[in-house]
């Protein structure tokens, strides 16, 4: 496969799980032998091992390959979490607040975003243990949503999180009673994976790769792709049911933040949504608009990967509002998107 051994160009991202956890006891008890890099580049480069302070994400760090985390206490005890950076976006874009009210997620399995979401709720308002707020987390794949309950538990997350076992979002009626304090909604939907790590744009005849525990985005299909008709009519069947979940999120009727991402490095599935999200009534009729980069919490609006402004039909507003990161360009993460809704009454 053309993209065979890419992986050792990319650091092993490690979130540190704020529910159990601080970066100050990691650096002292797991990573105590490390040394501390200079750059993202002296992970992947220098030969021994070696620990970063991620200056976007909060609680992220960068380590050198090669460690078996199996063993490692702090990960089976959920202390640390194996995601990639870019994974860590979506989570971080949407902030929740206890003043945003209940939380849902709407494609959660395995649930690093899920864990994330709570870890935020968590730093927001520590007596947690009590907390008012819930976060719904759906997914449609019943096997799946079990991992996600192992993730959740070891996590620490349990006592705020709801799993909806099986439960499509699609099916979730905006409109119930169950829903009417629900703020903020993270959307992480299906997607072609292209941006993952160690797949091509285009796959061709690829065996469903084995899971490792950087892929936490990864839908466990890969679908194969012959011929560049074959991406296409994906892309749009992708594409479409992309905008039917994000148009069914701007009906809840309290939602005053949204953040909708996936791991693909393809505009029909990224820019495209949005500008179609945008333009639709729904969108219009409730007041949803992008949330602007100068809007956004402040390791995300320094981050210098942005939207791709023809895809996003010359609107720059709307691409400088989008996260981008492409495979390979240095940063150490995977091809990822993200871009976040906002409005100002409900
Ligand atoms: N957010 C997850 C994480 O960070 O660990 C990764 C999500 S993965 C990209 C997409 C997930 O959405 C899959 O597990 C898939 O089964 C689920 N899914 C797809 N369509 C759905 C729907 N309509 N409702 C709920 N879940 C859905």
């Amino acid at each position: 496969r053309a993209s065979a051994g890419e992986e050792a160009n990319y650091p092993r991202w490690v979130r540190v799980n704020a529910l159990k956890s601080t970066v100050e006891e990691q650096l002292e008890t797991t990573f105590s032998k490390h040394t501390r890099a200079e750059s993202i580049q002296d992970i992947v480069t220098k030969s021994g091992r070696h620990i970063y302070i991620d200056p976007h994400v909060p609680n992220l760090l960068a380590i050198s390959a090669g460690m078996d985390f199996a063993k490692v206490e702090a990960y089976t005890s959920g202390k640390i979490i194996l995601q990639d950076k870019a994974s860590c976006f979506p989570a971080y874009l949407l902030d929740p607040r206890s003043e945003d009210g209940d939380v849902i997620d709407a494609c959660s399995a395995p649930g690093n975003k899920t864990t994330h979401l709570a870890a935020i709720l968590y730093q927001h308002r520590p007596e947690f243990e009590d907390a008012p707020q819930t976060i719904y987390a759906f997914e449609k794949d019943s096997r799946r949503a079990q991992t996600l309950e192992k993730m959740v538990k070891i996590a620490g997350s349990k006592s705020v999180t709801r799993i909806g076992f099986g439960q499509d979002f699609l099916q979730v009626d905006p409109t119930s009673e169950k829903y009417k304090d629900v703020g903020a909604l993270l959307l992480d939907p299906s997607c072609s994976g292209s941006g993952i790590v160690g797949r091509d744009s285009m796959p061709e005849l690829h065996l469903p790769d084995p899971p490792t525990d950087n892929r936490g985005d990864d839908d466990g299909v890969e679908t194969v792709v012959k011929s560049e008709k074959d991406l296409e009519a994906r892309l749009e069947a992708l594409s479409s049911f992309q905008l039917t979940l994000l148009l069914h999120a701007f009906r809840f009727p309290r939602a005053k933040k949204i953040t909708y991402s996936t791991c693909s490095v393809h505009s029909q599935e990224n820019e495209r949504v949005v500008i179609r999200a945008l333009a639709s009534d729904i969108a219009k009729a409730k007041g949803w608009r992008i949330l602007r980069r100068e809007d956004q919490v402040s390791g995300l609006r320094d981050w210098p990967v942005r939207g791709v402004v023809e895809a996003a039909e010359g609107d720059e507003t709307v691409a400088e509002g989008c996260i981008r990161s492409y495979k390979g360009d240095g940063h150490g993460v995977m091809g990822f998107f993200v871009a976040g809704f906002v409005r100002d009454s409900v």
